[in-house]
């Protein structure tokens, strides 16, 4: 026989075989009854999906304090003169924020469109214009700051607005104040992932090398104010981030 049919006899046996597979092993099941995941509807692009509690919906900035201070214009918040801090706290929390650097070009380095979010207030992902800016990396857009630069620059320019997805896990401490499970961030900037489940070594100082210092389990989240007139717009966050548990299942169901 030829070579090819040789091998479209070989292809046959083979999918014979494993289509034989389907009818003599049972199906799998996990045997844990799980709890129904909940309905939710999925947000778009401009909207929140419906278990997230909005933080700015492009109105007013009545969940953050100091938030009088920045301006609100058409569908924005501006960064004015002050940081913001929420009212609520939050510990371990999905976030999603839109920003846009100022579309006037003004400064270098880190002195262009400067701002950030701050985790539990301690710990920052970076916000700054990196397109065209060069800066020190583990500085740059989207940096967990002076630890981490982003996985690639996925920055727009200025002017355009882009997004952050943040999945924190906010640190334990034990009783005597001692870390027992350090923070860990996922990050995706204009939905590309920047920080896959990324272990912080402690709060991101611009003095000081990270450390950690015993924490209540939920804290406020800071907007910084860095001097640059930076905007947001779409801030919203879920708290519900851990996996559904179960319990075996009864025989005979
Ligand atoms: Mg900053």
């Amino acid at each position: 026989m030829k070579p090819f049919v040789l091998n479209m006899l070989a292809l046959a046996i083979v999918t014979a075989t494993l289509g034989l597979g389907q009818f003599t092993t049972d199906e799998y099941k996990s045997g844990i009854a799980w709890p129904e995941p909940a309905a939710i509807q999925s947000g778009t692009a401009a909207t929140a999906p419906s278990d997230a509690i909005v933080l700015f919906d492009g109105t007013n900035l009545d969940a953050w304090k100091n938030g009088d201070a920045w301006k609100i214009g058409d569908g924005f918040a501006e960064v004015n003169g002050k940081a913001i801090q929420t009212k609520q706290a939050f510990g371990d929390c999905q976030l999603h924020l839109e920003f846009a650097t100022p579309t006037k070009v003004k400064g270098k380095g880190q002195g262009r469109g400067n701002s950030g979010v701050y985790l539990m207030g301690k710990y920052e992902v970076q916000i700054l214009d990196s397109f065209e800016n060069p800066t020190y990396f583990d500085g740059q857009c989207g940096a967990l700051y002076k630890q981490q630069p982003p996985m690639v620059n996925a920055s727009r320019g200025p002017g355009e607005w882009q997004s952050f997805d943040i999945v924190f896990t906010a640190p334990r401490f034990d009783e005597q104040g001692e870390l027992s499970q350090p923070a860990f961030a996922t990050v995706l900037h204009n939905g590309v992932l920047i920080h896959n489940h990324y272990e912080l070594p402690g709060g991101t100082f611009w003095d000081r090398a990270p450390r950690y210092k015993a924490h209540p389990e939920k804290l406020p989240i800071t907007l910084q104010n860095h001097g640059n007139p930076t905007r947001f717009r779409n801030i919203w966050i879920r708290e519900n981030i851990h996996p559904l548990v179960g319990k075996p299942a009864e025989a005979n169901h």
